[in-house]
């Protein structure tokens, strides 16, 4: 903690040093190639009320879907088709129940289709047993991001979970062997600086596979939506946070997410320069994405998959970074059940 929160304050000369430090640790751990994750969010459908979310359960969304089977395929095969991503991630909001068995159904289709393509599931917290099940389904990799480690502005965001479930989950994905994510959100309501350096510290704790953080953006259609972001008056926490991630977590895959982009045009773009080292693009299908908001001024939302593919490229051309070849597995060779590092 008293080696974080120095670093969580620097500004001027001090702070481009912090960004260029965090740079060279990417470049020596994770290269140059940037892995891309090409993003299916299956379902709307979610039985949770988390306070921030746009598609949360109590929320009047215009349209609650849920893809077929031959829907998700359908998607998957045009990702595979575009050529760029390695990893396809089929993300939903969480509804627990009879949809497990389809997505164990769905995982094996894929993999028996498109056996070189790496699958992450995120759909929330589960039992160790509907894991243990996906996993054997075909599932890669699962990303469940705790949001705070501050177990009481945890409780105060999430009605139907606690921060202790949610860690549980966390545990149980990692002991299976199950290359796994966490993150945050950046500047939550009620968020102070040394919760930001704890969530910091947890990540390192967990020593996780991937870890996604991105801007808290309210969302008017929430109970917190009249809240300003923590940092508001000083966004550049957002790029302090990703640098000091990447210098904690030196090995780890860190995404540019999509929430920088709404903040800044070229947030993904700094992100990349700062830190993150992984981009995943939209690539649910056009007409759904209108109804996958979880906060205002979600990008892409007028694209199509092809559309988002070719954009992805030419922004890592703007920067000179190659996207990766393979699937981009775990760096942390005695971790992931696979490896290309
Ligand atoms: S954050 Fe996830 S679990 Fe929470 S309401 Fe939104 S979709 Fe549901």
């Amino acid at each position: 903690m008293e080696d974080i929160l120095p670093l969580l304050r620097v500004t001027g000369a001090d702070l481009a040093a912090l960004y260029a430090q965090a740079d060279a640790v990417r470049r020596a751990h994770c290269g140059e190639a940037v892995p891309i994750r090409a993003i299916i969010e299956f379902s709307n459908q979610c039985t949770n009320d988390c306070l921030y979310c746009g598609i949360r359960a109590s929320n009047p969304v215009p349209r609650r879907y849920r893809m077929t089977p031959a829907e998700i395929l359908a998607a998957v095969r045009q990702v595979a088709g575009a050529g760029v991503a390695g990893t396809v991630v089929l993300q939903s909001g969480e509804a627990p129940g009879a949809g497990d068995d389809q997505i164990a159904a769905i995982l094996h289709d894929i993999k028996a289709v498109f056996p070189d393509l790496a699958i992450t599931l995120s759909v929330g917290n589960r039992s160790r047993a509907t894991y243990a099940t996906w996993q054997a389904a075909g599932m890669d990799r699962y990303l469940l991001r705790f949001e705070t480690s501050d177990p009481d502005l945890f409780a105060r965001l999430h009605p139907a979970c606690t921060l202790a479930e949610r860690l549980q989950c966390l545990h149980d994905l990692q002991d299976l062997g199950v290359q796994t994510g966490g993150g945050f959100m950046i500047g939550l309501p009620g968020e102070t600086m040394e919760i930001l350096a704890a969530n910091l510290l947890l990540c390192r704790e967990f020593d996780f596979d991937m870890i996604g953080i991105g801007p808290f953006i309210p969302n008017p259609e929430t109970p917190i939506g009249e809240q300003p972001n923590a940092y508001a008056d000083d966004p550049d926490m957002f790029f302090r946070a990703i640098a000091v991630l990447r210098l904690v977590n030196p090995r780890a895959h860190i995404p540019a997410t999509t929430a920088f982009d709404a903040w800044f045009s070229n947030g993904r773009d700094l992100a990349l320069q700062r830190g993150a080292n992984v981009f995943m693009p939209n690539a649910t299908p056009g007409p759904l994405r209108q109804d996958y908001q979880l906060y205002p001024g979600k990008p892409c939302i007028d694209e199509d998959a092809f559309a988002c593919a070719r954009c992805v490229q030419a922004r890592l051309r703007a920067l000179g970074r190659p996207v990766a070849a393979g699937p981009g597995h775990s760096l942390k060779t005695s971790k992931g059940s696979h490896s290309d590092s």
